[in-house]
Parts: C-alpha cells; sequence; structure tokens
C-alpha cells in the first residue's frame, strides 16, 4: 500500500475548518506504541506477575453509546461510523482484554466544536460529529473522492478515538507519565494500531499523519501553537511516521528512501517503537485479564 501522505505534504491546501489538535487543548474537563506474540494486548497473559492481576477486580466496561444525530449533514457521517462498528469492536476487544474499575463510556455526539475528548468526571470518551466532518472535508479538500474521504475518515477517527482511550487508561489505572501525557496518548494509539490491529490500524496511523501534515500547513507560523500541551502537528506527523517505520523498517523502507523521514531520525525509529510497545505492555500488564 503506497500511502497518500506521500502525495498530501506537497499539495497546498485550503480547508473551510481548521483546528490545532485532534484533542481538545482547552480541556478543563480532562485529566490533565517488535514484541512476541505472547504480548498482544487481548492475549492470556503468561509473563508477568499473574498474582497481582488476580487483585484487581473487574468492576466496569466500555460501553458503546450513540446520541440521536439531530444534525442532518451529520447522518451519513453517523452512518459511516457506524457500518465501521469502530466504537464497537474496540469496546469488545477492550473488554476481553482489560480489567477495569470502573465503567468507561464511548460516545458519540455532537459538541458545538471540532474535538474528541476524555472527561474524567464522569469517565467518558466522546467523538465529536463535528471533528468527524473536519476530517472528512479536510480529505475532500486534496482531492479525495467521497468514498476514500469517508475511508480516511474512519481511519482518521480511529487513531484519535485510541488516543482518546490512552487518556482514559492513564487516568483510571493512575499510570505514571513520565513526559507529555498528549504525546504518552499518541503513542498509546500508535501501540493499539501498529501492533494490534493489522492493515486497518497501520491505515489509521497513515490517516492520522496525512491530517497533521495538512493541518501544519494551515497553522503554520501561529506563535500560540507552540504553548500547546500537543506537540506541534508537524512532529506528529513525524511521529507517526517513525511509528510506522519503526514497527516494521522492511516493509515500509520507502518512507525512508523516499526522504519523508529523515535518515538521522530514521536510525532510531525501530528502538523507539520497541520502547513504545514494551512501556505500555508493561503499565498494562497488571489490568490484563489473565
Ligand atoms: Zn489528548
Amino acid at each position: 500500500m503506497r500511502p497518500n501522505f506521500f502525495n498530501l505534504i506537497f499539495i497546498a491546501c485550503v480547508v473551510v475548518l481548521v483546528t490545532a489538535c485532534f484533542c481538545s487543548s482547552g480541556r478543563e474537563d480532562e485529566k490533565p506504541s517488535p514484541q512476541s506474540q505472547a504480548n498482544r494486548i487481548d492475549d492470556v497473559d503468561t509473563d508477568t506477575d499473574s498474582s497481582t492481576a488476580a487483585k484487581k477486580k473487574d468492576e466496569g466496561d466500555f460501553i458503546v453509546e450513540h446520541s440521536e444525530v439531530g444534525t442532518p449533514r451529520y447522518i451519513e457521517i453517523d452512518r459511516q461510523v457506524k457500518s465501521e462498528k469502530l466504537l464497537e469492536k474496540a469496546a469488545d476487544k477492550l473488554n476481553r482484554a482489560l480489567v477495569l474499575p470502573t465503567d468507561i463510556h464511548l460516545r458519540t455526539k455532537s459538541c458545538n466544536q471540532i474535538n474528541a475528548f476524555y472527561d474524567s468526571g464522569d469517565q467518558s470518551v466522546t467523538m465529536c460529529y463535528e471533528l468527524m466532518e473536519h476530517f472528512y472535508k479536510t480529505f475532500k479538500s486534496v482531492g479525495h473522492d467521497d468514498a476514500k474521504a469517508y475511508q480516511k475518515m474512519n481511519d482518521a477517527v480511529r487513531f484519535v478515538f485510541l488516543h482518546e482511550i490512552g487518556h482514559a487508561l492513564i487516568d483510571i489505572y493512575k499510570l505514571p507519565v513520565a513526559g507529555n501525557e498528549e504525546d504518552a496518548a499518541d503513542r498509546c494509539s500508535a501501540y493499539v494500531n501498529l501492533k494490534e490491529l493489522g492493515d486497518e490500524g497501520v491505515r489509521a496511523v497513515f490517516a492520522a499523519a496525512d491530517a497533521f501534515a495538512i493541518e501544519s500547513k494551515q497553522s503554520e507560523g501561529q506563535k500560540k501553537n507552540l504553548a500547546d500541551e500537543h506537540l506541534l502537528q508537524e512532529q506528529r506527523f513525524y511521529n507517526s511516521l517513525c511509528m510506522i517505520y519503526g514497527s516494521n523498517p522492511s516493509k515500509y523502507s520507502n518512507i525512508l528512501t523516499e526522504g519523508y523521514l529523515p535518515k538521522e531520525r530514521a536510525v532510531r525509529c525501530q528502538t523507539e517503537f520497541t520502547r513504545t510497545v514494551d512501556s505500555w505492555i508493561s503499565l498494562l500488564g497488571p489490568w490484563r485479564k489473565s
């Protein structure tokens, strides 16, 4: 699969709606990625402390809640997301894999803002139709037809959704974050997508990289971006490429050979990816179902 972002980053584009990030940057209500087959998130845990895991009581589930769509222009977007069963599949996989101390609600709804966020107040992840529409318009703006734009919208939504799941896991498990939580959430999403979800997961990280590249063109030179808790879109673009390349350098060698990721960064991406995966596997180990 040749990634479309190779073309996109050179396309000067105009997009109707601009957002600085895929996750709320004004989130007063929000607190606030080669392992062996045996380390898959949904495998029986045989190499971690099973006595620790046994002490964790499973007192919750990931619960999907789709709101009624009241805005006509969101009807097709809602239909696309529901037909993909993105949230449902994720909830099922996560419920089979992890012990939860409380329910976590996974919602799609209209929020009057282009956003996705985790709310620690009621342990919920919300994916706003406005953000989905933003992705659709973004991919349409660079020449994709409807079907492709919706596919890439779903892929990008998958990346963002798992980013928010990262925030949720950090909060409910009180996981240590020795660094920037937004970057940790990005790497959680890259880990799950690239290690657990096969081709559709790889598509998700490529779609996110596409969107980061397009958005970076729009927000160039805005000083306030430097103060944002998220990394710059350019950095998130290169980090996404590094995670993909690092997950399988021979398979994704064109990322390096065609110059989309500088050699100086690329040579460290396999280690970077492995460390990301190892970190998340270690952090989630005590909470895995056995
Ligand atoms: Zn975030």
